[in-house]
């Protein structure tokens, strides 16, 4: 019954024409107003593909996320944010589990990107930041039209495009999961922004039916193939039209959930070919998509060595820091509870707690996160030893005396 519902709502979206992604009507505009622009930031990308190397290496991208929610629930914790960053990653660098769906004939096709996308460690103006913006905003969905999620008094404005690709989260209208500007838009809009329900690496609770298969972070996936140039497999411009990708032929419209991800089909344009389903630039959900194929890589490198190429040259690595000198474990006396204050969030902490005959006695690991408490009412009084391990290294020890 499940089964029939999601099938009976994917045709009707199908049928009414609505477009889970909105980033061919979002850059019709831009296209329209300057297709010379346009045309040459393709002849650059054609040329660098002819010219350069085919493999490109230890490319990272500094990503920074603006949260702008109406309702408490749509304020996604930070680990929300951390888990969808986890998919890109792991996605981006061909480590997905789900790529076992691919068939031996598929597998040929399979391309890895080999880049990562870092949180901001540093804002524009130099100082540490997490990575995450939030902002409450009054509209109440919003739409690609004149995109006010982009700009005040509604929005977030982004951080400088040329060095941070600009991720907002936001309630997207009904229907629309997301969209993302192509290399040659303006400046002050370059980015990406997503539905608030797609993002993470699950099905969350506040998730609604309809979009059980938009969920688990591949609609972001998707919409930065965009940014790195990407068409949908039927072109950008109406059906049966070039996305520059030779295996995934030539499409006359998506494939959407209901077509149940078959490894091809027959495309219905004139060329007849084999057409390929389970590629992210595809609708076919978050069940069936789950690789890029190589001519997809090749592009989207191409893409971020021409056109983005000030954001590959301009990242600067995160700084080296020992800062677990500035630690700060209290009180000394504990009665119940113990405070663990420490200035690198980045990373999985271990909090351990030893007794003097060196057993373990409490453990709490905690990650992307410089703060903990822990309840050690129910140890026996005496004295103890705090290890703090920071990505399984010891950094700090303190001894600490229990007197309930
Ligand atoms: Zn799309």
């Amino acid at each position: 019954m499940r089964n029939l519902l999601i099938l009976i709502l994917f045709i009707s979206n199908f049928l009414l024409g609505q477009n889970p992604c909105g980033t061919d009507g979002y850059n019709k505009f831009y296209i329209d107003s300057n297709p010379k622009s346009y045309k040459n930031i393709e002849n650059q990308l054609q040329d660098y593909l002819k010219i350069t190397p085919k493999s490109t290496t230890n490319i990272t991208i500094p990503v920074v996320f603006h949260v702008v929610w109406i309702n408490n629930i749509q304020n996604l914790h930070d680990s929300v944010i951390y888990h969808q960053l986890e998919v890109l990653n792991s996605i981006f660098n061909s480590q997905n589990p789900d790529t076992v769906n691919l068939t031996d004939t598929l597998k040929r096709w399979v391309g890895d990107f080999n880049i990562n996308f870092e949180i901001a460690h540093r804002d524009p103006n130099g100082f540490p930041t997490r990575g995450i913006t939030r902002k409450k905003t009054f509209h109440p969905h919003f739409s690609y039209w004149n995109n006010p999620v982009k700009k005040l008094p509604y929005g977030v404005l982004p951080w400088p495009t040329d060095r941070y690709l600009n991720i907002w989260i936001c309630d997207l209208n009904d229907g629309l999961n997301g969209y993302a500007q192509f290399p040659g838009g303006p400046e002050e809009t370059d980015g990406i922004v997503v539905d608030w329900q797609t993002v993470g690496n699950q099905i969350y609770p506040w998730v609604s039916f309809e979009n059980y298969e938009w969920a688990k972070g591949k609609v972001l996936v998707h919409e930065i193939g965009h940014w790195l140039n990407l068409y949908h497999p039927w072109g950008n411009d109406g059906s049966c039209t070039e996305d520059y990708i030779p295996e995934t032929s030539f499409q006359n419209s998506p494939i959407f959930p209901h077509n149940n991800c078959p490894d091809t089909m027959f495309s219905s344009c004139s060329d007849s070919g084999r057409i390929f389903i389970k590629h992210y630039m595809d609708y076919s959900g978050s069940s069936c998509m789950c690789t890029f194929t190589k001519n997809q890589v090749l592009r989207g490198l191409a893409s971020l060595n021409t056109y983005r190429i000030k954001m590959v040259e301009n990242y600067l690595p995160k700084p080296i820091i020992n800062g677990f000198e500035n630690t700060k474990i209290y009180p000394t006396y504990v009665q119940d509870i113990i405070y663990i204050e420490f200035p690198i969030y980045e990373g999985i902490i271990e909090i351990l707690i030893y007794n003097l005959q060196g057993r373990l006695m409490k453990q709490l690991i905690t990650q992307n996160n410089h703060f903990e408490t822990l309840n050690l009412s129910d140890l026996v009084n005496g004295i103890y030893v705090v290890n703090l391990l920071h990505n399984g290294k010891s950094v700090v020890n303190k001894k600490i005396i229990i007197n309930n």
